[in-house]
């Protein structure tokens, strides 16, 4: 569909292109737009076919010989330009949404090429009607995918290339919360659909761009990316919006995704991680949280390492489930009332930390802990196994994000296949250490595991705030309540009676209360006499280790 060597043009493209060849155009224009536009290097309009009225109420003829980014909105000029000088460095562009001067705030999805002979063309598909009201131009085509589809992409890239092919961009822009105030709701739109565009046109090789966060940005690619026209263009944009404004301060930082050690899956861990931790929604602290710095950050102190530092928990977490380098510690549970040990809980044990608290939850964040709970079944199962029967019950801790993993289940299902005699043996707590999104899963794991014999405990009663959905959802034979929350209740009068409430209905059910962090008499006393049932902590006995690393 190239124009034959007849319909070229002087290098000048003062003239619209011969006629002959227009046709061909238009053809391959329709394909995918609705118009198609040829214009000069200085970005003059020297040939249009299709529905101009679209770019602003003009006929075809009036169009000619204007400037193509005059007819795109003030916000948008820096993108449009920057594109064109692209195309005529002979890169073709994907569409890219951007909004329109004349047309009412309709938008138009565009892109181009510079086809061999030279000449310069875009093509334009018009949105046709109003942008409505809180439709703004990124749903076109801003091309940025939220967070979770970010990191799918990105993970499945790494997985597929190479090793230092890929790299990772995260572009912060503090200030933009309280720039978007500023300018109320739709102007907010305006930025931001503004912003993205810049994000995407501002990086070479791009494969994915995702908004991972408020102010938080995420490209996957392999070129390089323009960081410093990127400052510049959104600092345009801003003081395009609102002169008076504050100044948005940009920081970025770009890892380059070198796995080092990692496999591919634990390179895409270390990504999510990454992007979750950037995004502020991991369980560490945000990176830039506390950052206050005035002006523009280069930004590599604060976000470079990132990826590295994540690279490296991961592959130490790693190691430490191959080589089995973890400890298990058994803590009694006891019946308040007699006194007498019920079952023990088991308690994971790491190197050099004293609570494992933090190293679940990295592994909770990276997709590690259906590894690491089956590595602790596997563990107390062959110790249940050789000891002898009067053993006293275990409870192994499993994280709710271990119960929603089939595979975990299927596993977990195999390895207690040959021990069908342990149902009585084996309990199991459901942490609430991380938010339960797959309720029916997990229902299904609890359930079946109960039919053979499995009792289950309900952990962390109180901790967070999805407790009474889960107690309500799953049938257990147990509720563990929170430690903090146990012992604020025995202080606050208000609190102390919802406790009894919550011991009556499982009492009504048939569940069992536990109470933790026993550390006196007097708290013993106290939840007794709030009807739990059982206790736990260091007056009955503090953790010890029974089942050293490998
Ligand atoms: P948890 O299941 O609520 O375990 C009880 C925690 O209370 C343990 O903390 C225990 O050492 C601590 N504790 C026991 N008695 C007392 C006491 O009298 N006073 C005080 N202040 N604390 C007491 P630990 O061992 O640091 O474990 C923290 C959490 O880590 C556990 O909370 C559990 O959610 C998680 N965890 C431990 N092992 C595993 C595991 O194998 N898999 C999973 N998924 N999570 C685990
Ligand atoms: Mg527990
Ligand atoms: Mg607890």
């Amino acid at each position: 569909m190239i124009p034959s060597e007849g319909a070229e043009r002087s290098a000048e493209f003062s003239e619209g292109p011969a006629d002959g060849a227009h046709d061909e155009f238009v053809a391959l224009a329709f394909t995918a737009a609705d118009l198609l536009v040829e214009i000069e290097r200085t970005g003059r309009i020297t040939f249009l076919a299709g529905p101009s009225l679209g770019l602003g109420g003009t006929t075809t003829d009036q169009l000619l010989g204007h400037s193509f980014p005059d007819l795109v909105a003030k916000v948008d000029r820096g993108t449009v330009e920057n594109l064109l000088s692209r195309i005529e460095q002979g890169e073709a562009i994907k569409p890219v949404g951007v909004g329109l001067h004349r047309g009412g705030g309709s938008a138009t999805v565009f892109g181009g090429c510079r086809l061999p002979n030279g000449r310069l063309i875009l093509f334009l598909a018009l949105s046709g009607k109003e942008r409505p009201q809180g439709a703004p131009v990124q749903e076109i085509a801003a091309g940025l995918m939220p967070r979770g589809e970010f990191q799918k992409i990105a993970m499945d890239r790494l997985r597929e290339s190479s090793a230092g092919v890929h790299r990772l961009t995260f572009i912060a822009i503090e200030g933009l919360a309280a720039f978007r105030q500023r300018i109320g709701v739709a102007g907010g739109r305006t930025l931001l659909a503004a912003v993205a565009r810049q994000v995407v046109v501002n990086g070479e090789g791009v494969e994915a761009a995702g908004e991972i966060g408020e102010g938080r940005y995420g490209l996957l690619h392999t070129g390089p990316v323009d960081t410093g026209s990127l400052r510049g263009a959104v600092k345009a944009l801003a003081r395009a919006l609102d002169p008076e404004g504050p100044d948005l301060r940009l920081s970025t930082a770009t890892i380059d995704l070198d796995r080092g050690e990692l496999s591919d899956g634990d390179a895409a861990r270390a990504v999510l991680y990454a992007v979750d931790q950037f995004a502020g929604q991991g369980s560490g602290v945000p990176p830039l949280a506390g950052a206050g710095v005035g002006g523009d950050l280069s930004g590599d102190d604060l976000l470079g390492g990132f990826f590295a530092a994540a690279a490296i928990r991961v592959s130490r977490l790693r190691n430490t489930l191959q080589m089995g380098a973890f400890d298990v510690a058994f803590q009694p549970i006891v019946d308040l009332a007699t006194r007498q040990v019920k079952h023990s809980e088991a308690l994971a044990r790491f190197p050099g930390t004293t609570s494992p608290i933090e190293t679940i939850s990295f592994a909770e964040d990276v997709g590690l802990i259906a590894e690491f709970d089956l590595a602790v079944c596997t563990r107390v199962i062959r110790h249940l196994a050789a000891a002898a029967p009067e053993h006293p019950p275990v409870a192994v801790n499993l994280s709710g994000r271990s119960l929603e993993n089939p595979r975990f289940v299927a596993a977990l299902t195999r390895l207690l296949a040959p021990h069908g005699d342990l149902a009585g043996q084996l309990l199991f707590e459901l942490t609430e250490s991380a938010i339960i999104t797959q309720m029916n899963a997990v229902d299904d794991a609890i359930q079946g595991l109960r039919l053979k014999g499995y009792k289950f405990c309900l952990d962390d009663f109180g901790a967070g705030g999805n407790s009474f959905h889960y107690l309500r959802s799953f049938a257990v034979d147990f509720v563990k309540i929170d430690g903090y929350f146990g012992h604020a209740a025995l202080n606050n009068q208000r609190d102390r009676s919802f406790l009894r409430y919550v011991s009556g209905f499982c009492r009504e059910n048939g569940v069992i209360t536990i109470a933790e962090m026993i550390e006196t008499e007097e708290h013993a006393e106290s939840f007794r006499a709030l009807d739990i049932d059982f206790g736990q902590g260091y007056l009955f006995g503090e953790p010890r280790i029974e089942l050293s690393r490998s």
